[in-house]
């Protein structure tokens, strides 16, 4: 596992998980490379992604499983979501 992300514009590893963490798209939190100054927001990708995990969230609650599998397939579903939320939603420039 990373411990630190890359900055997309100087290319440093200056971005810690703590503050990818606290980025959300909905917030319009940002965060700013120590490096180079740029400041960063979530990438709008993670609308899309919380979108599908929400889908197939649907899928699981409304499917005729039983409930300890349903209760599993969430929870699995959930920690799938925060691993992708995490590392695969990228960080853009922030413009205002
Ligand atoms: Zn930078």
């Amino acid at each position: 596992m990373r411990k630190m992300f890359k900055c997309p514009i100087c290319g440093e590893e200056t971005i810690s998980i703590k503050d990818k963490r606290k980025l959300d798209y909905r917030f319009k939190t940002k965060i700013k490379c120590s490096n180079c100054n740029s400041v960063f927001r979530q990438s709008y990708i993670a609308a899309l992604v919380l979108l599908c995990f929400g889908l197939v969230g649907v899928l699981i609650v409304t499917r005729n499983f039983n409930l300890v599998i349903k209760c599993i397939l969430i929870i699995l579903l959930s920690v799938l979501y925060f691993y992708v939320d995490l590392y695969l939603v990228p960080i853009v420039k922030y413009d205002e």
